[in-house]
Order: structure tokens, then sequence, then C-alpha cells
């Protein structure tokens, strides 16, 4: 086998959708360009998933499977609360079992199947472990960031915001003023935009996941590069900023656009088709779709709120309400939705095929958790948006959307009636935003398509791979 053809990336997600999700993308991207490719699940998600990968795995010679144990027990929930409790049982169980199986991929028939030695190590940009051990075991590691280059340096950001007296804030100040202290975002970014975290920091108190992410963001100059699933056009000055802290920096995205996988190999949960059927039904850009992830879970006021705003803005709706976001009040608030939408105008399911939906030429925008990959999703299909975030990076990316980018609207943390009613009536209806999200998607385009920004980007990665695998 010619030297090239022997690169073989181990990926390594936190197994949360999002990340499997950019992670299989990023995958397929490197299966075509002829790497081979070892995707490391936890054992918990590779039996969710079952047949879907065997499937994939199947498809693909270059491409296989593995776990490791994640150290919950297996009734937890895996819930956005419990993301602390995660990161330890992967920093501790998980990494445990990764370096005894990286030790023996490494080696020449480490494994019976005809692999190569694994050569080089792709993990998540919030799993520190997982590159230190790569490299103390002689495997190089980069680290791979699924976000936007605005949040990671936003994080980044955060041991100077504290040095400046910018964080904490003050009690009761106003969340409206200015934050000096992020590069080239002094203009716009105010303590809002911040990651939620920041919120909760006083001087006795450190909240454990904005540490947790701020310390991995830090240790990531470490990293042979930063990979991020983004694009110049996009994300200029945050990238070139980040670049000055890191060792090298690939902005390589949107990946889901650049290589398309099979959804279903990543998806968590089963997709409900039959909204595309009922999307087939419904008048052009006539209907708002509103997801905010698979992590978010809303309080009961929060669903009666905005379902009242939705109903009042008047338009059909296909809602996205996953079984574990709502507790207890589940199916009651689902045949609530139903019922106040009126006969034939509301489609609620538990989850779709997002990029199927936000193609469709019936979506009039998206109501959005701004999580990043729902972000560029909606970025690439050209949909107005509406920005209702929550946690982790979703401020961020929220700011962006309305300020930036300017292809839609941040209700931030306002879940009135009257804010959903009329952002989503002003989402639908204005030429303007609408404009702008198509001219966003079209710069986008150009950067995927060959000799683009991130269509290079990839290449470059490619060879900064086979360098280091030789
Ligand atoms: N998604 C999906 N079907 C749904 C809702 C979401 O396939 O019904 C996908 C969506 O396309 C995105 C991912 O789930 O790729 C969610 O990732 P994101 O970063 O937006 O948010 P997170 O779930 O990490 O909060």
């Amino acid at each position: 086998m010619a030297a090239a053809d022997m690169a073989h990336v181990l990926v390594f997600p936190i197994p949360a959708q999002g990340h499997l999700n950019s992670f299989l993308h990023f995958s397929t991207g490197l299966l075509r360009a002829g790497l081979h490719v070892t995707f490391l699940h936890t054992d918990h998600n590779l039996r969710r998933l079952g047949a879907a990968v065997r499937e994939a795995a199947a498809a693909s010679p270059r491409l296989r499977f593995l776990s490791v144990p994640d150290g919950l027990p297996d009734d937890d929930p895996r819930d956005v609360g419990g993301i602390p409790q995660l990161l330890e049982g992967l920093r501790t169980t998980a990494s445990a079992a990764y370096r005894d199986l990286l030790a023996s991929l490494r080696r020449a028939g480490g494994t019976a199947d005809g692999f190569p030695p694994v050569t080089c190590v792709v993990a998540d940009g919030i799993m520190p472990f997982a590159w230190d051990i790569a490299e103390e075991l002689g495997v190089p590691a980069i680290a791979y960031r699924t976000v936007s280059a605005c949040s990671v340096l936003a994080y980044l950001s955060v041991p100077k915001l504290i040095e400046l007296g910018e964080l904490p804030f003050p009690e009761g100040g106003d969340l409206d003023e200015p934050i000096r202290g992020v590069p080239g975002m002094e203009s716009f970014l105010r303590r809002r935009d911040l990651p939620v975290q920041c919120r909760s920091l006083t001087n006795t108190y450190q909240d454990p996941l904005l540490e947790a992410v701020v310390a991995a963001t830090v240790h990531s100059r470490k990293a042979r590069a930063l990979m991020l699933n983004t694009t110049a056009s996009l994300e200029r000055s945050s990238l070139a900023h980040l670049a000055r802290e890191m060792r090298d920096v690939f902005a390589v995205g949107p990946l889901h656009a650049m290589s398309p996988a099979p959804a279903v190999a990543t998806s968590l949960w089963r997709h409900d088709d039959g909204c595309l059927a009922w999307l087939d039904s419904q008048a052009e850009r006539s209907v708002v779709y509103i997801s905010l992830g698979s992590l978010t879970v809303i309080s009961h006021e929060q669903f009666t709120e905005f379902l009242h705003g939705l109903v009042a803005a008047g338009y059909p709706f296909l809602w996205v309400l996953r079984p574990d976001m709502l507790g207890a009040s589940q199916d009651a608030a689902l045949q609530e939705a139903i019922a106040a939408a009126g006969e034939g105008r509301s489609c609620v399911v538990p989850w779709v095929p997002q990029r199927d939906v936000l193609r469709h030429r019936a979506v009039g925008c998206f109501l959005t958790h701004s999580g990043w990959n729902s972000t560029i999703e909606g970025v690439v299909e050209g949909v107005p948006m509406v920005c209702w975030p929550f946690f982790v990076d979703q401020q961020v990316n929220s700011r962006f959307v309305g300020a930036v980018w300017r292809n839609g609207l941040d209700m931030k943390d306002v879940c009135e009636r009257g804010v959903v009613e009329g952002t989503v009536r002003v989402a639908m209806e204005s030429a303007e935003v609408r404009r702008t999200a198509r001219a966003l998607a079209e710069q986008v385009e150009r950067d995927i398509a060959d000799g683009g920004a991130s269509a290079l980007e990839f290449k470059r990665l490619v060879s900064f791979i086979r360098e280091l695998s030789s």
C-alpha cells in the first residue's frame, strides 16, 4: 500500500447528537480522500444506533465503528443536566479504555480486521485527555471543536475577561451592557451574548461546565491543530484571532454540505418521514419549522407561552418535540399544540430528517436553539431564522445571526408570547431578512465549491494528516 493510503484516522467525538453528526460528515470527507477511519463511539450509543452503524460500515470497507464505555449507568438519561457527569465519565472511564484501545490500534496487526495501524487522532475539542493520551502513545492528535469559531474565541477569552473585571458580572447588573475583551466583537457583544454559564459565575462560585469548556479551549493550544466546522467567509475575524493563539487552524465547513453522509448512521432518534409528506401538502414558504436540538429541555410555562405566540402568528408549523423535552407533561403538551393550531395546520413529531426539512420549499423560517449544527444547516439552505438560545455556545451564535450576519432575529432570553409572535412574523415576511439569508447561503456555497476557501482548507487538512501519518 502506498504511504498515502496508510493514513488512518481515529475520530473520537463526545457522545452528543450534534458532535456525532459533524464527526460523521468529517469521516465521510476523509473516506472520500482515500484515508481509513475508525469512528469511536460510546458503548451506549453504538448499541442505540445498532443496525444503522453496521450498514454504514458495510457500505465502506475503510470505515469501522468501535466503542468504549462512557462510565454512566445504562438507565442514565444522558440529558443536558448530566453533561458535567458525562464529561467526568469520559475523562475517567472512557479515557482508560481509550488508552488501551489506541495502544493496540497503533501497532500493525493490533486488530484482526486488516485495518492499518492508526496514524492520527482527531478528537473532540472538549476532551483534551484524548489528544494528550494519543501524543503520549506517539500518535499525533488534532482537536476538532464542532462549534463556531466565534464561540471558541469567546471561551478562550474568559480568563482575560476575569482579569479585566468584566467577569463575574456585577450582581443585578444590566445584561445589555457591552463586553470588552473578546477580540473583534467589542462593537456588538453584550453580557447576555456570552455563553450562558458566565451569568452564574460569582467571586466564590465557578460553574463546572464553564470551567471544563474554558480549560479544554485553552488546552487546545497544545494540539497539533484546531479544526472547526466553519468557513472563512462567515467567521473571518474570529478565525484570524484564533490563528494567532493555536499551532494551526483549519476551517473546513460546513462539512454536512461538503461531504453528505447518511443521516441515519448517527441519528439517536428515529426520523419521522411523515413530516415530509405533510410539508408537501403546504404552500411555498408558509411553514414555521421549530427544533431546539437534541438536548434542550423546556418548562411547561415556556411551552405554553411559546405555543400562544406561535399560534397567534398564524402560520402552519412543524415542531420537533422530542420525547424527553417536557418531562411528564409531554403527551398533554403534544395534544395541546396540535389542537391549538387547528385542523391540518400543524405537524408535531419527535424527530425529523432536519436537512430535508430545511431545504423543503414549504419552510418559511427556522425557529432554532442556535446549536452550531442547526445554525450552519439553516445558513446553507438560506432559511431565515428566529433564535431562542439556551446554553453553551448558543448565545454567541444567536448574536451573530441577529447582529452580524443578519439572516434572522435573536429572541435571546425572552420567550414571551408577544415576542414569539412578532419575531416569527418578521422572519416569515421580511424580504430583507430573506435576501440576506439567501446571499449568505450563496457565499457559503462558493466556499465549499471546488477551489473555494473551505474546499482548499479541507485539502490542506488531508495533506497535513498525511504528513503527520508518514
Ligand atoms: N436534528 C435532526 N432532527 C431533528 C432535530 C435535530 O436530525 O429533529 C439534528 C440537526 O440536523 C443537527 C443536530 O441534530 O445536526 C443538532 O445539533 P446542534 O448542534 O444544532 O444542537 P445540539 O443538539 O447539539 O444542542
